[in-house]
């Protein structure tokens, strides 16, 4: 048997030397058609560039040859994965193009543009029959993906399953620095077109692969610049990318829950225009192929578990078959947690698709390089039992076989079980209508009334851009809802105790509670026939908005309305982003979860067109009063009409029937019809009046204000920028260098908004190490994308002792500054802030969760608006304390904020130790003080102190967190009484300025 083994191979060796470059191997079911020429000098460079024959399989060691359709080649003068070769998003749709223009095959589409105006492509390939009846077929897969349409009929759906054809849909480098998927995607879509292999045509002939190869074109074209610029410049260190879009970096991929990036938007319409039931996105971090769609837990708790189930499948499949092929590092399953539907990917999941993503090998560039895994990356695991090699060569064509050979076997696997995926495509459609009746709730109802709407419709219509429908009361209406007998915040503290390693005891037994039970005040007992929840009922006003989850996309408006609980003793330590989202908290407007399906028969039309808050001048008079209710749209107002003098109202008052907060705006002089145009627009309420009220006001100016970066990092004052720009407030953009460059700043600017950099307090003094070459971020010839933002000759000098001194003189001459959590951090550190100090947390969990903060000052301009309390997103603080003193000390908590610590004697705690032998001597009260306050200074402590902070120049607390019992919101929070209470928002003078500080970020993820 041996010997005829031997012999068997011995043959098939002889046969593949005699028949030379066109051999026809044969491996797992996978063929190439025998008939069908290879272009040989294609193939030579692919064999060339792969480091070892183990980085490649037989479906991606060949590329078959066309008479007529160009190969990648054709664009970028070598192969695809070729060393030093990166294309811009331009060359990649020119090739792309160029397919569609020589192949019936091919169809490019153009999905829209990004921030910088360049444009977004997805490339559609199959059979040219089913290009043709591409929208015959669309038809068709909208009614599954609305099975409302025909009745929820299961019938009907298995006939429309038949007769349709599936969308799957591959999006490339959305992460900038992670290169090789646009090439790998050009190369694929030409076998696409081309290879007559058996397997290649079943996946033409059955279904619509959908790619853009270039999600985030902005940075990829900047990616391409510096890339381009190492070549140019052997030996040298080449600049790091610190832009990547026109606002984000990293967190591109976090934004499918706002939706504020362009990207994101164009995606997601192609998505759900398309009706795709997958999609794909494509990055590289890990050695070598990581499909992390199984992921860890915890797994997103709205998604549907036929969802995860696909997960399983597909992944498990994907890795077995590369395995088969030799190949080793492939794996599945890892620490990946799939809980926040913030990826882009996640679109699909929250949307009755398939989110799926491949985290593939990069050398961040196309240079072949050498590289040296860490033992954590090629140790064998369970999951992962052909791990990757310790040390290998590794060129972006390694990158490019892997994402194709992967990418290959997935569609081959889909397109053999199409009927089962659009079943269950349909089958998620319809348990989404079905959520009323089935897990519920039946709806989120926007109270009418809700004091901010212009908050509440800026939500709605983020909701609206995730498809969702919103219906709106016509008349008012009544429903049941649970009695809040207990406060959910008071749950977590119950479990603080646990472990972080013990898995959580009470997870099997919530397996067998309803979804509907889950709300957020719960009542957390199962359901049982003798415990009856206690109701109450509530009537909601006409022009109540109701989201209703009777309807396809009812996932995605329950995964963001409602709450979350990530226990604290969650066997999952490495979490991998943020922990809560709850926009009705973090939006400042009240949602309501009604279980009660007595909501969806409320007389109610459908919102047609986007959600707007009314806006106008009402009644007539020559003052003009806006109640100061915290819309965002207030500053833009102020811009808009930066002509215009506008007072705020320090005290609360009524006029006109109306009652106004303290902090409204009193116009005394204004254009009515400027001022109509501007209200209407921001959808703002403005009430003429005869006479001005009778309350004291101080100016409103529309300050000029610059935004601050680092050289180091630009990814969180990238939201910051973005969130101004969506409210129209106008800016300078500077970087540190700029600030230690002019001398007078307070000529220029009143306020500098300084971000979070997440490097630390030094790091933004000195900005990167002096060593090696100047690192330019400038537009030249060779560089033509990047200075779009701003630019400098040299990216490494910080903002330095000069700059440092330069913004004190800002601040001291009465400007403003605004920092967040690091920059606050920094602020402390270099004594902008007198009397503040700031801790880092010992115990404290609060990974990025949304917490209550409660209004200490509600003078303050800086809480105008907000009543008295506040959800907030929180990371870890930093901790603030406060002191009367310059130094510090004397602040903060003290011993829990409770009594000083007796010493050892007689009594009790409460007693006073005796000395013995003589009169009782009767100790003073020791000063007492809340957490968030300074406390009182001692007569001791008067005495002849040039620390002592004179009164007017003493750090003002605006906000602090909670109560430990009141503070969770929603997240993971544990160890919170290492926060609670303490000052969340600081308003520190300093000379004739300010700074405010801000312990949580306000400016979040757009
Ligand atoms: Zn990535």
């Amino acid at each position: 048997m041996k010997f005829k083994q031997f012999s068997g191979l011995l043959i098939v060796s002889l046969l593949a030397i005699a028949s030379g470059a066109s051999v026809v191997r044969a491996q797992n079911g996978w063929s190439r058609d025998p008939g069908q020429k290879l272009d040989d000098d294609y193939t030579k460079k692919i064999r060339e560039y792969t480091t070892e024959t183990f980085f490649n399989s037989p479906l991606t060691d060949y590329l078959p040859a066309s008479p007529n359709v160009p190969t990648p080649k054709a664009v970028l003068g070598d192969v695809a994965g070729a060393p030093g070769k990166l294309p811009y998003a331009e060359d990649v749709y020119k090739y792309m193009r160029l397919l569609e223009k020589a192949s019936p095959r091919a169809k490019v589409f153009s999905i829209g543009t990004t921030e910088e105006g360049r444009e977004m492509i997805a490339v559609a390939i199959a059979s040219e029959s089913l290009l043709a009846k591409l929208d015959e077929n669309k038809a068709r897969l909208a009614k599954l993906a609305d099975p409302r349409t025909i009745n929820l009929d299961d019938k009907e759906a298995d006939t429309i399953v038949a007769q349709s054809f599936p969308i799957y849909y591959i999006t490339g480098t959305i992460h900038s620095p992670e290169t090789g998927a646009p090439t790998a995607l050009m190369e694929l879509a030409y076998r696409l077109v081309v290879d007559d292999s058996p397997y290649i045509r079943n996946i033409r002939d059955h279904m619509v692969t959908l790619i853009t190869p270039v999600v985030e074109v902005d940075g990829r074209n900047r990616m391409v610049d510096i890339y381009n610029w190492h070549l140019a410049h052997p030996g040298q260190n080449w600049p790091g990318l610190v832009y990547w879009g026109h606002y984000v970096a990293h967190d591109n991929n976090r934004d499918a829950i706002g939706l504020s990036l362009k990207l994101t938007r164009n995606v997601l319409n192609t998505f759900t225009g398309w009706k795709a039931q997958v999609l794909h996105d494509l990055h590289e971090s890990v050695p070598y192929l990581y499909d992390n769609t199984i992921g860890d837990e915890p797994y997103n708790a709205w998604v549907d578990p036929i969802l995860t189930d696909e997960w399983q499948m597909i992944g498990w499949h994907n890795v077995s078959e590369m395995t088969k092929f030799g190949m080793p590092g492939v794996f599945t399953h890892g620490n990946f947690d799939t809980w926040s539907p913030g990826y882009l990917m996640f679109i699909a999941a929250t949307h009755n698709g398939i989110s799926r993503l491949y985290e593939t090998f990069g050398n961040g560039g196309a240079d072949t390089l050498e590289r040296t895994l860490s033992p954590a990356e090629y140790q064998r695991t369970w999951y992962k039992q052909n791990p990757p090699l310790p040390k290998a060569k590794w060129s972006q064509r390694n990158n490019n076989n892997y994402e194709e050979t992967a990418l290959l076997i997935s569609l081959d696997y889909f397109v053999n079980n199409r009927q089962l995926f659009l079943k269950n495509f349909y089958l998620k459609s319809k348990r989404s209508v079905l959520k009323p009746k089935n897990e519920g709730p039946a709806a989120y109802v926007l109270p009418g009334d809700d004091p901010r709407p212009g908050n509440q419709a800026e939500l709605l219509r983020t909701l609206q851009a995730q498809d969702v429908e919103i219906s709106r009361a016509t008349a008012p209406f009544t429903v049941a809802m649970k009695k809040k007998s207990t406060r959910r915040v008071s749950e977590p503290r119950a479990v603080a105790t646990g472990s972080p390693n013990t898995p959580n005891p009470a997870a099997t037994p919530s397996d067998a509670v309803p979804r509907a039970s889950m709300s957020p005040s719960p009542a957390s007992s199962p359901a049982s026939s003798t415990t009856r929840t206690e109701t109450e009922t509530r009537t909601f006003p006409a022009g109540t908005y109701i989201v209703r989850m009777d309807q396809p996309y009812s996932r995605i408006a329950d995964a963001l309305l409602d709450y979350q609980y990530w226990s604290p003793s969650d066997p999952q330590s490495s979490i991998y982003d943020d922990t809560a989202w709850t926009m009705g908290e973090l939006g400042n407007v009240e949602v309501v979860r009604v279980t009660d399906t007595k909501v969806l028969d409320a007389a109610m039309d459908r919102v047609s067109g986007d959600v707007r808050s009314p806006g106008g001048v009402n009644s007539s008079g020559g003052v003009f009063v806006i109640n100061h209710n915290a819309d965002n749209a207030l500053a833009t107002l102020r811009y808009r009409l930066k002509d215009v003098a506008i007072e705020a109202a320090e005290e609360p008052f009524e006029a006109g029937g109306h009652k106004f907060n303290r902090g409204s705006f009193i116009i005394r002089k204004a254009s009515v019809d400027e001022l109509q145009r501007a209200a209407t627009d921001l959808g703002i309420q403005v009430f003429a009046l005869a006479d001005a009220p009778a309350v004291k006001t101080h100016p409103v100016r529309a300050a000029r204000v610059a935004v601050m970066h680092t050289w180091l990092s630009t990814q969180d004052e990238g939201w910051w920028r973005l969130a101004l720009d969506q409210l129209q407030v106008p800016f300078t953009y500077i970087s540190t260098q700029d600030a230690a460059r002019e001398a007078d700043l307070k000529r220029k600017y009143d306020v500098i908004v300084f971000a979070p950099v997440g490097r630390g307090a030094t790091a933004i003094i000195n900005g990167l190490p002096m060593y090696g070459n100047p690192l330019p971020w400038k537009k030249t010839t060779l560089t033509p994308n990047l200075g779009n933002t701003d630019e400098t000759d040299d990216m490494r000098p910080g903002l330095g002792w000069t700059g440092l001194m330069n913004l004190q003189k800002f601040v001291q001459s009465g400007g403003v500054l605004i920092t967040a959590m690091d920059s606050s951090d920094f602020a402390v550190t270099f004594n902008f802030t007198p009397g503040v100090s700031a801790g880092r947390p010992q115990r404290l969990r609060a990974i990025g969760d949304i917490l209550r903060m409660k209004t200490v000052d509600s003078t303050s301009p800086i809480a105008y608006g907000y009543g008295d309390s506040l959800a907030m997103y929180a990371f870890q603080g930093p901790i603030f304390n406060v002191s009367n003193t310059a130094g510090g000390g004397g602040g903060g908590r003290r011993g829990g904020g409770a009594r000083e610590q007796r010493t050892t004697g007689r009594g009790t705690p409460d007693d006073p130790d005796t000395p013995q032998g003589r009169p009782p001597a009767e100790a003073p009260e020791m000063p007492k003080a809340e957490v968030w306050e300074a406390l009182p200074l001692t007569e001791e402590q008067r005495r002849n102190n040039g620390s002592i902070i004179p009164p007017a120049q003493r750090p003002r607390v605006v906000l602090r967190y909670a109560d430990s019992r009141d503070l969770f919101v929603s997240g993971l929070l544990d160890g919170g009484d290492e926060i609670a209470q303490h000052a969340a928002v600081i308003d520190a003078p300093l000379g004739n300025g300010h700074v405010v500080l801000f312990s949580t970020n306000p400016f979040w993820r757009g």
